[in-house]
């Protein structure tokens, strides 16, 4: 039997608000690694087993693409002819991919000064309208609210709903993958789609009988970036994880939810924490991911650091397994990159004076 993955939509169609009349826009997204994180897992102890839930291995390089197949998909039923959206940078990469597959016209409007090199290549080569305003996240995201609502253009910001329909797939993946969910669930949270979304998969996952348990759900905030955590809008988010510097989360309400349903948190971490994880899943793990996506594994070197998981004895015979979602690829930024590696050594042309640099022995 041909087992050729066809997209998020097609593997999970029974979970998703999709019918036979539904014309199926997708890049064969979803379908991500989890890779076993033996450094972290090292570190935790022989009761503990950490998965990275790679998500830069998407078509567009995050996560969004999952939403976006479902936001377009719909929008194209809906008779659309154009999308539009705010964006720190992946969502108008995945909009822009999406609406070209559909024939689409996209418009995205990013804060100036503020978007990955790689996002805006991306949206720019994809044939995109781009504009950049004079101002942050939350104010793109209010006049894409106003112009959508006044013209025939649909917004493809997690404000959609399919987006976060589409969106729980990352959770039937790691349920499907494992066998049950996790015991714990960290991840970033920005604007707060993504932890919405993953709990209500594993709600309904497990309503459905396909997954025993439901994780603890753990989010962090940048911590110039942590309205949450603070209990208060942040007018002006600062954090050098532009995918996360939002000051005023569109699901704040539902991120709340989760984390209190779940007995999770929903914690912040420093820019600091964030280049140590960066740099730490780049070295020692060999994963890439972009500073965004390490906010994650920051929260959980955070708890591990002050002992919490001490008190997370795993059931007889079994572990305690800790998923961190790695939203988007490293090449995605690649200033960043650069800026927080070592540099290229310039040397003449000949093996000495590369061997000068290196310690081996010779054979
Ligand atoms: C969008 C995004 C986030 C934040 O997700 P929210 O749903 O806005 O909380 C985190 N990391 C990356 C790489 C993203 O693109």
């Amino acid at each position: 039997m041909a087992k050729m993955w066809r997209g998020i939509i097609e593997q999970y169609r029974d979970y998703l608000p999709v019918t036979s009349a539904t014309p199926v826009v997708s890049l064969c997204e979803g379908n991500t690694p989890l890779v076993p994180a033996r450094q972290l897992s090292a570190e935790l102890g022989p009761q503990y087993e950490v998965f990275l839930k790679y998500e830069g291995l998407n078509p567009t390089g995050s996560f969004k693409d999952r939403g976006m197949t479902m936001a377009v998909s719909k929008a194209v039923e809906d008779g659309a002819t154009a999308i539009m959206c705010a964006s720190t940078g992946n969502t108008s990469a995945s909009a822009a991919a999406y609406a070209a597959s559909a024939g689409l016209e996209c418009i995205v409007i990013i804060p100036q000064g503020n978007i990955a090199l790689g996002k805006m290549a991306q949206a720019l080569m994809h044939g995109a309208k781009v504009f950049a305003v004079d101002g942050n996240f939350d104010d793109a995201l209010r006049i894409v609210r106003e112009i959508t609502n006044n013209y025939p253009i649909t917004l493809v910001n997690s404000v959609n709903p399919f987006r976060l329909d589409g969106q729980k797939s990352g959770a039937y993946e790691i349920c499907d993958a494992l066998g049950d969910a996790p015991d714990f669930h960290f991840i970033p949270v920005g604007n707060a789609g993504n932890i919405t979304a993953y709990w209500r998969g594993y709600v309904e996952y497990h309503k459905h009988g396909k997954a025993a348990r439901r994780p603890r759900m753990m989010g962090f905030q940048a911590a110039g970036a942590a309205p949450i955590v603070r209990k208060q809008v942040v007018p002006k988010p600062e954090t050098i994880a532009t995918a996360i510097r939002i000051g005023n989360p569109a699901s704040w309400k539902f991120a709340e939810d989760a984390r209190d349903d779940s007995n999770g948190m929903i914690d912040m971490v420093t820019d600091a924490e964030i280049i140590e994880a960066y740099q730490f899943l780049a070295r020692r793990e060999g994963v890439f991911c972009e500073p965004a996506s390490a906010a994650s594994v920051a929260g959980l070197i955070k708890l591990m650091k002050s002992g919490f998981f001490k008190h997370e004895a795993p059931a007889p015979g079994s572990k305690v397994r800790i998923v961190c979602v790695l939203t988007g690829h490293g090449l995605k930024d690649p200033d960043n990159a650069i800026k927080h590696s070592a540099e290229v050594i310039s040397v003449p042309a000949s093996a000495d004076a590369v061997l000068e640099h290196v310690a081996l022995a010779r054979r």
